[in-house]
């Protein structure tokens, strides 16, 4: 499996504005940083195939955050290389981060987790009941979900490679805007207006559709 790293701060903090914040850069080669406000507490942090003590000093200095009010930290790898091998004969099953089940190109892993394990527990009762084909329609089953299929390491490549200014471009297009509500007609316009994307036109309509589809997926 490939790996990226994501390193978090709990920070005592109140903030209930509700709003997330996403930083990209290149140098975090389609990862990320966040600001996420939780209440009385915000939870900050950055994934990246880079050095993620020094990634996440950027994202806490971009922000102006004052580190005297960091309460911990959480850190770990994240797997972006797809699925990998879940299913052992009909004895063992893989779900969550062992199995590779985070959408490569959000990093996302909660939803994958649960939606492997839950289904995966179903699969085992069928399996003990005696349905010889329970383990393998369920390992069917997740490849077939849209955050683990080949076109999301195609995007995750894709997302990776972009520079600053496409990386700005490729923001501009939803600020202020739900990316569900931009009608693909709409998106292809915003696109072709924006010379860093219209060069890049194939990739960045198959990452910004994904956004779409994945929302219907809530992931
Ligand atoms: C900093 C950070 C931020 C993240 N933010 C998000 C986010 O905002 N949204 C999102 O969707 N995903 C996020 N993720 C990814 C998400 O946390 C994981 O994808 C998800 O937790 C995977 O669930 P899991 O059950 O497969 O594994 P885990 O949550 O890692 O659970 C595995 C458990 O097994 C235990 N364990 C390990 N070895 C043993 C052993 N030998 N015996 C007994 N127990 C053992 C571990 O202690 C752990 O409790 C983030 C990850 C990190 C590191």
């Amino acid at each position: 499996m490939t790996f990226m790293r994501a390193l978090e701060v709990k920070l005592g903090i109140g903030d209930d504005s509700g709003k997330l914040m996403f930083l990209v850069t290149a140098s975090l080669r389609g990862g990320y940083g966040w600001y996420f406000p939780r209440g009385d507490e915000v939870n900050a942090g950055v994934v990246t195939y880079g050095d993620p003590v020094r990634e996440l000093e950027w994202v806490l200095s971009t922000l102006n955050i004052d580190r005297n009010r960091i309460r911990s930290h959480h850190g770990g790898p994240i797997p972006v290389s797809g699925m990998g091998k879940v299913r052992v004969d009909e004895s063992a099953i893989l779900v969550g981060d062992a199995g590779g089940f985070t959408n490569p190109v959000s990093k996302g892993g909660i939803v994958g987790a649960l939606f492997s394990g839950k289904e995966g527990g179903q699969a085992i009762s069928r399996s003990l009941s005696g349905d010889e084909k329970a383990l393998e329609s369920w390992e069917n089953r997740m490849r077939e979900h849209p955050a683990f299929t080949p076109m999301n390491l195609d995007r995750n490549r894709f997302l990776s490679g972009l520079s600053d200014e496409a990386l700005d471009a490729l923001t501009s297009l939803v600020r202020g805007r739900d990316i569900w509500t931009l009608r693909k007609a709409e998106l292809v316009k915003e696109v072709w207006r924006r010379p860093e994307l219209r060069r890049n036109l194939k990739g960045t309509l198959k990452l910004a559709i994904g956004g779409r589809e994945w929302v219907t997926w809530a992931f």
